[in-house]
């Protein structure tokens, strides 16, 4: 008897997943858009050699706007890919004006992997590939395909990640300075106070129409829509508040777009940072620091040192810039040429 219970459990089972992940092929993302309204519906896309992608489209009762969350381009920032958890979770479609398309988890390779930065079939670091290949590698592939079916159709587009294993950071929210789409800028910045981080980064925005976007949310900027960038989260960590903040972040933005309804309360002394500068591994070995993310430094100040294997000092690291720590490695291995500090100075 059991056992026939459990059989008829798993047919059951294998029912309703064949009913919700069906599998959709290219060109048919933008289909479930014109889907029966209030619905969610969850879709693995085909994107070939073996290989897929999960989105949810949520769409809700009333006509608006359609805005993308991505999550999961790097499959080792946790908070970003459990907030997202969080919304597909407690968005209800019969009160949604417009429609959500969620990307859960861009690279589920690089998540079931725990695999830092790149994805392990090619190893190719996702947000350094697009626009992406439809016949190339995995990592191309699903740029891809988000380059092509996602961004389009999306008239908002957020991509949220965070500090990486490696990596330790302060939270932000950030957004391209594209001066010649004045409407996506305003709204861009607009959705940044919305969502009510303390910190804010403007980045300056210089490609060109043929140069590759090689971000996920440039991208979206470069084919002319309002794209953001959320960052919380760090080393490797599922840090509630992180998830909370992004969560509230994310919340925030549906309700200033008019999408669900609510309140927004931004209690924090929101400071901004344009062009933030970069200082970079110098030589590779093991790197000590007691600075942290958020840290104010000065320039020619001290940040740390690095040693070979044999613990000698190769090189003291300087602050060639004043400003507040953004992210850091945050963890003893360095190569030459990686991003060591983040530095950004405060507008007043
Ligand atoms: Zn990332």
């Amino acid at each position: 008897m059991p056992g026939y219970y459990v059989k008829i459990i798993l047919i059951g089972y294998v029912g309703i997943t064949l009913l919700f992940l069906a599998n959709i092929s290219y060109g048919q993302v933008s289909s479930l858009l014109t889907g029966t309204s209030g619905q969610i519906q969850n879709r693995y896309a085909d994107l070939g050699d073996g290989d897929s992608i999960a989105v949810s489209m949520i769409k809700g009762v009333e006509p608006g706007p359609v805005f993308t969350i991505l999550a999961g381009i790097h499959g080792f920032e946790y908070p970003p890919i459990l907030a997202v958890q969080r919304i597909l979770k407690t968005i209800d479609p019969q009160k949604l004006k417009g429609s959500l398309i969620v990307i859960p988890l861009a690279s589920e390779s690089s998540f079931f992997g725990r695999s830092v930065f790149i994805h392990p079939k090619d190893g190719k670091n996702l947000n350094r590939v697009f626009p992406g290949n439809e016949e190339g590698s995995a990592t191309e592939r699903i740029a891809a395909f988000l380059s092509r079916e996602i961004i389009p159709i999306s008239d908002v587009f957020l991509d949220i990640h965070g500090g990486d294993a490696g990596e330790d950071l302060l939270p932000f929210v950030c957004y391209y300075e594209r001066k010649d789409a004045l409407v996506q800028l305003k709204m861009a910045r607009k959705l940044t106070i919305a969502a009510g981080f303390e910190y804010n980064v403007v980045y300056p925005y210089t490609l060109k129409s043929n140069q590759p976007s090689e971000y996920a949310f440039k991208e979206a900027v470069q084919q002319g829509k309002t794209a953001l960038s959320i960052e919380a989260g760090k080393l490797g960590s599922a840090d509630v508040a992180d998830i909370d903040l992004i969560e509230k972040g994310i919340r925030n933005m549906l309700i200033e777009m008019q999408m669900i309804s609510g309140s927004i309360h931004t209690a924090v002394d929101q400071k901004w940072i344009f062009g933030p500068d970069y200082l970079k591994v110098p030589i590779s070995g093991l790197f000590y620091s007691d600075i942290k993310a958020g840290d104010q430094v000065s320039k020619g100040q001290l940040l740390g040192h690095i040693t070979n294997v044999f613990g000698e000092v190769l090189q003291e690291i300087h602050s060639e810039y004043e400003g507040i720590i953004l992210y850091k490695i945050g963890t003893p291995p360095v190569n030459a040429g990686e991003t060591m500090f983040c530095i950004g100075r405060i507008i007043e």
